[in-house]
């Protein structure tokens, strides 16, 4: 995998526990030279990953609704930066662009972004996955809620056909290598 999207927090106020997860996981594919496809604002987790990509030696690409560019939150670090007029447009863009998506902890934008990617490929849009790194078991709950989906039938093929999850760092450079 060369491009790899990243879904994550635009907070600054999360445990450093998370912080620290996200530089392992830049600088790991700033040293892999991975080119990173994510958000592109100067906030959170997105500024750290866009930071220890770039610093280490990978391209970091942002994509940038127009909203947000007016509101001048862009980060310095992309070497490319892509506007698009809204965020559904924007997730389509970074979906194109990856070959797999890697969600870290994030509130209701990154939440978006996963349902997102997974909503689309059980109609058939794309057959990309998303890995929902599960630091500390952020994600415990949301994949308890995904088992109800499939054992109560709200779902025609397992969900689990459209997600990985990583519990540790070494099972998500396994899905990224
Ligand atoms: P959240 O998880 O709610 O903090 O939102 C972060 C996610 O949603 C990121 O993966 C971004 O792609 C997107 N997002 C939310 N807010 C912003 C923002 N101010 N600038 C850029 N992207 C954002």
């Amino acid at each position: 995998m060369k491009y790899i999207g990243v879904f994550c927090s635009a907070s600054a106020e999360i445990d450093p526990a998370y912080y620290e997860a996200t530089r392992k996981l830049g600088e790991w594919m700033g040293k892999e030279k991975k080119t990173l496809v994510y958000g592109g604002a100067d906030l959170g987790l997105m500024e750290c990953i866009a930071e220890s990509v770039k610093t280490n030696g990978g391209r970091v690409v942002g994509v940038v609704p127009a909203i947000l560019e007016e509101n001048g939150r862009v980060s310095s670090f992309p070497d490319e930066i892509v506007s698009t007029q809204n965020l559904s447009d924007r997730k389509d863009y970074i979906i194109r662009e990856s070959e797999i998506m890697v969600a870290l902890p994030g509130g209701v934008g990154t939440l978006d972004e996963i349902f997102h990617v997974m909503a689309a490929s059980t109609i058939g849009y794309h057959a990309k996955k998303v890995v929902l790194y599960n630091v500390n078991g952020f994600y415990n709950g949301i994949l308890a809620f995904l088992d109800k989906l499939d054992e109560e039938h709200f779902t025609r093929k397992p969900l689990s056909n459209y997600y990985y999850v990583a519990n540790t760092y070494g099972e998500l450079l396994d899905l990224l290598k």
